[in-house]
């Protein structure tokens, strides 16, 4: 069981946070392209990948957050724009708060567990989509 499962409006978020378009249809204008059509924020002309059911699915180059190389993007962003020690602040409370501390960091920085170097950063980096689910939850507040 997935524990962090990304949200699109948290995609969305992370996505802006990187600087970047989160594509979505113009309905006023209309591409000749199959596959195509322009976004209603950036103007672009984007390409698109279609459910069978012939609805858009997502748009290419768009990020699932649930990658290493996103979480490494993420991350930098956050150090380069001079978040990141407001993240871990908000992240270390809000893990408290909600006994995350408790039900998984402790479990997991255990010193009595053989491996010694598991302590609250590997946990907090390890799973990427975890890592972008909090930072996204950090981002929403
Ligand atoms: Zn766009």
């Amino acid at each position: 069981m997935k524990d962090y499962k990304i949200t699109i409006e948290q995609c969305k978020l992370l996505t802006e946070l990187l600087g970047k378009c989160w594509h979505e249809v113009d309905p006023e204008r209309k591409s000749d392209l199959w596959t195509y059509c322009y976004c209603k924020h950036c103007k672009q002309l984007v390409k698109f990948t279609i459910k069978t059911d012939g609805t858009i699915k997502g748009f290419i180059g768009q990020r699932t957050f649930t990658t290493d190389k996103d979480k490494d993007d993420v991350f930098r962003k956050l150090v380069d724009s001079g978040k990141w020690e407001k993240f871990g602040d908000y992240n270390n409370k809000e893990c408290y708060a909600r006994e995350i501390w408790r039900k998984e960091v402790y479990p997991y920085i255990d010193e009595n567990t053989p491996n010694r170097e598991k302590n609250y950063l590997t946990w907090l980096l390890y799973d990427s989509e975890r890592f972008n689910v909090l930072v996204a939850m950090a981002l929403e507040e």
